[in-house]
């Protein structure tokens, strides 16, 4: 017995896809990489913006004609695009699909497949479906021993609400996972030969806030740094208004914490970021990437941009471009405003900005950006950095640097799993190459970046 998982959307998913496969491969399905092949299908989605939510239509319809074929497979519609409410309409409009599971749940699945309805999550409960599974099914067999990163979800939900996110609809309110559960799963995985975890949570700086008892995210890293076989840990997505300066001594101090920060601005003007409900004004997000700098010399910092939001005008939208070529970040994930239905801005907002006018502003940015990093990273010309190698990809090792940049190395030697000092020979704006420098391993790192 097969199956195959499609991806689409953040980590988290790919987090939830991983343990849907651990949780098949315990039932005594394998994976394929062919869907034709496979008795068991999983579309794991995401609706984020509709292109995502396209691609899911898309999938779903490309599989109608296999089902027809084969109506022993299962097709199981997991993710955002089933979120937690009723899955009615969506029944009805794809009747060929056999389960549906709201985001991080694999229980419908697995109930379906074993006729056991005690997987299935009691929902006025808080819904924390991962506690109960084993912990050693945290990873596909298939990529046990090869799996080098790790995604750990956290913080499940949200409770913020800005106004133009579909999220907190999809995935429910605001829920920090208990820390035994976090420390079992890390160690779980670090016994499969896991070096490098990465906390998950849509407002991850949030992590036990909703539970007054339990310890924050400055003390759970604290905690999970404590294991001796991760090597590595980050933690995304932060907000910037509850970054605090004991998170940012916390990343400065422990060495294992790397200094790569996630902290979107969304949008650079005061009336844009208030029309979000976003908590914060421009002024104030600068000043926190000012402090990030000064707590965490070598941090580098990635950030999130909406273009096109209902209302904005070009000055507006000027703001955001003036910040981002001010504050030089070493990452901006662009998107264009996508109505969700049901959000506020979708119910409240016309989305007045025309397409194309939104287009030209992704592609100001973008070369803005390209711009930066490129400089950013030549800097890094023939410096030595240190690299946690995660995978061969056609004769080259890719591994990432302690700031998150992408190596890319050529050679014979087996580098799963280590970390090692590398000289860098060429820099592109998404990615370098180096080579390896064996006499530098008992080197201390060197400073990576220069900005
Ligand atoms: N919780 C995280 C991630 C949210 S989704 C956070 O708050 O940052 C990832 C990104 O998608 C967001 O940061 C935002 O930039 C973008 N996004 C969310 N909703 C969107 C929408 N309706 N249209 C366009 N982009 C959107």
């Amino acid at each position: 017995m097969k199956y195959h998982v499609w991806t689409e959307g953040c980590q988290m998913n790919v987090a939830d896809s991983q343990r849907v496969g651990s949780a098949l491969e315990h039932l005594g399905y394998r994976f394929t990489e062919k869907p034709e092949d496979a008795d068991v299908i999983v579309l794991n989605t995401c609706v984020v913006r509709q292109s995502a939510e396209d691609k899911a239509y898309g999938r779903l319809s490309s599989l109608r004609p296999l089902k027809e074929r084969k109506p022993n497979l299962v097709i199981n519609l997991m993710g955002c695009l089933v979120g937690i409410r009723d899955t009615d309409t969506l029944k009805q409009r794809f009747p060929y699909v056999d389960v549906f599971s709201p985001p991080s749940d694999p229980g419908p699945l697995i109930a379906h497949l074993t006729q056991d309805e005690s997987y299935l999550l009691d929902r006025t409960e808080t819904q924390n479906r991962y506690a109960v599974m084993d912990d050693e099914l945290l990873i596909p067999l298939h990529e046990r021993g090869k799996l080098v990163s790790a995604h750990i979800p956290v913080v499940y939900g949200c409770s913020h609400a800005c106004t133009y996110c579909i999220i907190p609809y999809k995935r429910g309110i605001e829920r920090s996972r208990p820390v035994t559960d976090i420390i079992a799963e890390v160690r779980s995985l670090a016994l499969q030969g896991v070096k490098e975890v990465t906390l998950l949570g849509q407002i991850v700086d949030r992590y036990g806030k909703d539970t007054p008892d339990g310890p924050n995210l400055s003390k759970l890293l604290q905690i999970i740094h404590e294991e001796e076989n991760i090597k590595r840990i980050r933690f995304l997505t932060s907000h910037p208004s509850y970054f605090d300066r004991e998170l940012m001594e916390t990343v400065a101090n422990l060495p294992k914490v790397m200094p790569h920060i996630e902290v979107p601005i969304q949008a650079g003007d005061n009336t844009v970021l208030a029309n979000m409900k976003r908590g914060y004004s421009q002024e104030e997000y600068r000043e926190l990437v000012a402090a990030i700098r000064e707590y965490i010399p070598d941090c580098s910092i990635a950030t999130d941009i909406i273009v096109g939001f209902p209302g904005e005008t070009e000055e507006q939208f000027m703001e955001t471009y003036r910040v981002l070529s001010d504050l030089r970040l070493d990452v901006a994930h662009l998107a264009r405003y996508s109505p969700r239905t049901g959000t506020v801005s979708a119910r409240r907002m016309e989305d007045n900005i025309p397409d194309q006018e939104k287009r030209r502003r992704f592609h100001l940015l973008e070369e803005l950006q390209e711009q930066i990093v490129s400089e950013i990273n030549a800097g890094l010309l023939g410096k030595h950095v240190e690299v946690l190698f995660e995978e061969k990809v056609k004769g080259r090792w890719k591994g990432r640097t302690p700031t998150n940049k992408l190596v890319f190395v050529e050679t014979d030697r087996d580098l799963l799993g280590k970390i090692i000092p590398v000289t860098v020979t060429w820099t592109g704006p998404w990615s370098m190459q180096a080579r390896l420098n064996p006499e530098l391993v008992s080197l201390p790192p060197v400073k990576e970046h220069s900005r």
